[in-house]
């Protein structure tokens, strides 16, 4: 069969926002709310496990209809942000939902303070739910008693939430100017991000000096709410809640051991030598002595290639197939049930996702596919998204969805598989190249300068305790810069105010190092693969059937990967290497 573009359908979540069906399904979260709040008085650490399995079943099949309800204004609202009837829609989901969450709190708050021995009991007959439940308890040393966690959740509204908010109002209002063919242009931060990837040198120089221009124009204030938000982060983890170190606080959130966190970043460090090898190359490409910084995501080859659609889908499913039948099965499901946007429409979000609903019901994928090589690669990759969930299907709601640092798995491997198949199929040298380029380009921004960050940010933390100046935060950050491209691209002195343009240290501090981890994580494995060819597949399925139903280590040891061990992510860097390598053979096309 040939498939052709069309929106989705969200008919088998609900018919319309205003149904009959939306409205019962409302009434019945409410109900099985109710009916969940009667819950309180039984829990007790001796409860019987009927009893506390029921209680959680109950918790499941609220999030269940919650996650129904809420995905379904998110998904009509992707598919159309401009349609005001769906716009007010959401956000009185949004509060609903914020509601129903308070309301079920208790049970988190009774289930971290209980005591080890009648944790372990219930737990022990809990099956499926268990890691769910262990998961939870890993933060009962660091959770201080109910009026402090109280006063800190209100406090914080005003206090760091309000400081990421006014980081976020202030830099969102933003606006750059860019000369364009002559015509002076106003633009957003994304806007002007599309001409880093110009042909022109001189555009893609122009792009980055106003970013920095314009951020450093308010770098103090920047670099002063930076400050506030680390002094809050070390006043709260390591002297209330005593975590030893403040990477220690996102490690435990990821469930990934200290010590494997520095392997994985001290191996990025053994590495550097990897992409500056790859920057020289890309300046060879480019006719250039020396890369700059503004350079490093230049287009180096010009492809006028495109795919009608019904051949991309082909050319995913082909290569999904040549490793796994049951893959392809899963992946053609989402176009068969009609779960797949793939227009570019007005209104419609930009990028592309995967939405997991629940574990029985096929997710729905978004793209914006307009024919090039790339718009191929996210279709494998979002497929691949898909994929994962549905073979983690038999896990609950609350243990199917994979945990951040695995949850670009099979993503990143579907667009591999493609990747390969495409090298070895497809005649046009140019679309070969550009493939291999974003190959690299790809492991680049997501490998080493997420990496790059996390240690910039351990940097920071330290320095900010020890009363660092704002100069001083933006000096270190170039001294990172310098050392991580070396002598391979130059760097101009306007990129000291990267790291106040980045709102995940920010928002989030730390979470950058899940990226890292993940996308090494994929090409260990599919290097693997490439040695071990059928013996690896087994593995590599049940890594992904596994969801989120246990520990990011159990599930790697159980795929037969050691985690602690430098060298297995050194053969993520090894497959890196060797794609670069593969594009030092091919001549320079002029
Ligand atoms: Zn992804």
């Amino acid at each position: 069969m040939t498939y052709t573009q069309s929106p989705w359908s969200l008919s088998d979540l609900f018919p319309a926002q205003d149904s009959p069906e939306m409205k019962a399904v409302f009434d019945e979260l409410d109900n099985k709310v109710v009916e969940f709040e009667a819950v309180r008085l039984s829990l007790s650490p001796e409860m019987p496990v009927a009893a506390f399995l029921k209680a959680i079943d109950l918790l499941e099949a609220i999030s269940r209809l919650a996650s129904r309800i809420a995905d379904f204004a998110y998904l009509s609202f992707s598919a159309d942000t401009q349609d005001q009837v769906i716009q007010a829609f959401q956000s009185d989901v949004e509060s609903r939902m914020a509601v129903i969450a308070n309301r079920t709190l208790f049970f988190s708050l009774w289930w971290k303070g209980l005591e080890e021995e009648a944790a372990e009991r219930l737990m022990a007959a809990s099956g499926d739910y268990r890691y769910w439940l262990e998961e939870m308890r890993h933060f009962k040393p660091h959770t201080l008693t109910e009026p402090e966690e109280k006063i800190i959740n209100i406090k914080d509204t005003t206090g760091s939430m309000a400081v990421v908010n006014l980081y976020n109002t202030l830099t969102n209002r933003f606006l750059f100017h860019l000369e364009v063919d002559g015509e002076i242009k106003e633009l957003t931060r994304g806007e002007l991000m599309v001409f880093v990837r110009s042909y022109d040198p001189a555009l893609r120089a122009a792009a980055y000096q106003e970013l920095y221009r314009v951020y450093s124009q308010d770098g103090a204030i920047l670099g002063q709410m930076y400050q506030t938000l680390v002094r809050d982060w070390h006043n709260e983890n390591l002297d209330m809640r005593h975590f030893a170190n403040p990477l220690a606080v996102r490690n435990l959130a990821n469930d990934i051991p200290d010590d494997v966190v520095n392997t994985l970043l001290g191996v990025c460090q053994d590495n550097l030598s990897v992409f500056q090898r790859f920057f020289q190359l890309k300046a060879h490409w480019l006719g250039m002595e020396r890369l700059r910084r503004y350079d490093i995501y230049a287009p180096v080859v010009k492809t006028e290639k495109k795919y009608e659609f019904g051949q991309a889908t082909d050319m995913v499913f082909d290569a999904f197939q040549l490793f796994e039948p049951r893959i392809a099965n899963l992946a053609r499901r989402v176009l068969d049930q009609n779960h797949l946007d793939s227009e570019v429409r007005r209104g419609k979000i930009s990028g592309a996702f995967c939405a997991a609903v629940a574990p029985d019901v096929t997710p729905w994928v978004l793209v914006n596919y307009q024919g090039k090589p790339d718009d191929v690669a996210t279709l494998a990759h979002e497929l691949g998204h898909a994929v994962h969930s549905q073979l983690a299907a038999e896990h609950s709601l609350f243990t199917f969805h994979s945990s951040l640092p695995l949850a670009e798995t099979a993503s990143t491997f579907g667009e591999m598989m493609l990747v390969d198949r495409l090298l070895a199929t497809e005649s046009d040298a140019s679309v070969r190249q550009t493939l291999l380029f974003r190959q690299v380009d790809d492991a680049y921004a997501t490998v080493m300068r997420q990496a790059q960050f996390a240690l910039f940010e351990r940097q920071a933390h330290d320095m900010v305790q020890q009363g660092a100046t704002v100069d001083e935060l933006s000096g270190a950050y170039l001294d990172n810069l310098r050392h991580q491209f070396g002598d391979a691209v130059e760097v101009g002195d306007e990129f000291r105010w990267e790291w106040v343009s980045i709102p995940h240290i920010y928002h989030t501090p730390f979470y950058v190092y899940a990226y890292t981890f993940g996308q090494l994580l994929v090409l260990s494995l599919y290097q693997q693969f490439k040695a071990e060819g059928e013996a690896f597949k087994p593995r590599y399925l049940s890594l992904l059937s596994a969801g989120g139903s246990k520990s990011p280590e159990k599930i790697l040891s159980d795929a037969g990967v050691n985690m602690h061990n430098a060298s297995f992510w050194q053969g993520g860097f090894d497959v890196i290497r060797g794609l670069i390598e593969q594009l030092e053979t091919i001549p320079v096309v002029k």
